[in-house]
């Protein structure tokens, strides 16, 4: 390309570089955007596969539970453990097994309060952006720690991965463990 040899040419390359750059720019943050729900929708999947191993749940960061179809009662998806975990299905069971393990490991059995689930049976509900029924999931977790008082937060949501989107139905704060 020749230099541009009066102000008019010199001011089409001007506008035509400031506008490259501003495309870019956007392009950046659109990136960014993307990364950023990338990450934490694999945070969730993560987490959905392992927080049934918290032994106190939501103390020590987020975990996410699948919600069985009546929503209150966060399922473990049988189809997600890895092959061989052992299921405690009575109090009892879980007792002895507890003996075994400190206090604030995590549980390499699965508790006896969590329902074992196949996929199929996870509740579902509308995913804001494209209508269709998705997965429910539970978030749980301690927001605030102090001698104060301390806030925890459940928020019950769609995941979708068809649209890499999250639609909360419902979000509540309390100052202890509910
Ligand atoms: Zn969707």
């Amino acid at each position: 390309m020749n230099f541009p040899e009066n102000l008019e040419a010199m001011t089409e390359v001007i506008v035509a570089r400031r506008n490259a750059a501003q495309k870019a720019i956007i392009a950046i943050e659109e990136a960014q955007r993307q990364t950023q729900t990338n990450q934490r929708i694999t945070n969730i999947l993560v987490k959905l596969c392992v927080s049934w191993q918290e032994s106190d749940p939501g103390k020590n960061g987020a975990v996410y539970f699948f919600l069985g179809r009546a929503r209150s009662e966060r399922v473990v998806v049988r189809e997600f453990l890895p092959e061989g975990t052992k299921i405690c299905q009575t109090q009892k069971e879980w007792d002895n097994y507890s003996r075994t393990k400190s206090r604030h490991g995590a549980n390499d059995q699965v508790p006896y309060w969590y329902p074992v689930v196949n996929l199929d049976a996870v509740g579902k509900d509308e995913c804001s952006k494209c209508k269709t029924p998705q997965l429910l999931v539970e978030h749980y977790e301690q927001t605030y720690d102090s001698s104060d008082g301390d806030e925890w937060l459940k928020e019950h949501f769609v995941l979708c991965l068809d649209c890499n989107s999250t639609t909360v139905l419902k979000s509540e704060t309390s100052n202890s463990r509910f």
